[in-house]
């Protein structure tokens, strides 16, 4: 089940050069720098009500954000929506014929699992699927 954003995904060439419009211009706060080798990038993460402003910035030639910044440049890169069972999605996805990019989750920024879908089965928006652990946790006491 989705029940929001997780965070907006923005592909930059430079975080040092852009975090400082989020954090003075905008006056987002600050959450924190982390690279995610798995996806060969650094992110710098900002804070908007529940939901984060994720700056990445490629760490190599062949990761997929510098492959995006040289076809399209800087810009809106992939929305994330925060799920409660992220292999559940997943097969709901597939079910529905929508091509998965990741067919099973992998490690994302913050300790989540995440997973892509295809930008052409999600009519143009590159959609990812995050599951946060801890909160996954806390979810269950309720159950
Ligand atoms: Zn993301």
């Amino acid at each position: 089940m989705i029940e929001k954003i997780s965070h907006i995904g923005i592909a930059v060439h430079n975080l040092e050069e852009q975090m400082s419009y989020y954090q003075n211009v905008l006056g987002l706060p600050f959450l924190g720098t982390e690279e995610v080798t798995d996806q060969k990038v650094k992110v710098a993460m900002f804070g908007v009500g529940n939901v984060r402003i994720e700056l990445l910035e490629p760490t190599a030639e062949d990761s997929p954000i510098a492959k995006f910044l040289e076809k399209k440049g800087s810009g809106v890169h992939h929305i994330a929506y925060e799920v409660d069972n992220i292999e559940k999605t997943i097969d709901t996805f597939q079910k529905n014929s929508l091509k998965m990019i990741d067919t099973s989750p992998r490690p994302g920024a913050s300790g989540t699992k995440i997973a892509f879908a295809h930008p052409k089965s999600t009519f143009g928006v590159l959609t990812e699927l995050c599951q946060e652990e801890s909160e996954n946790l806390e979810n269950r006491k309720d159950d």
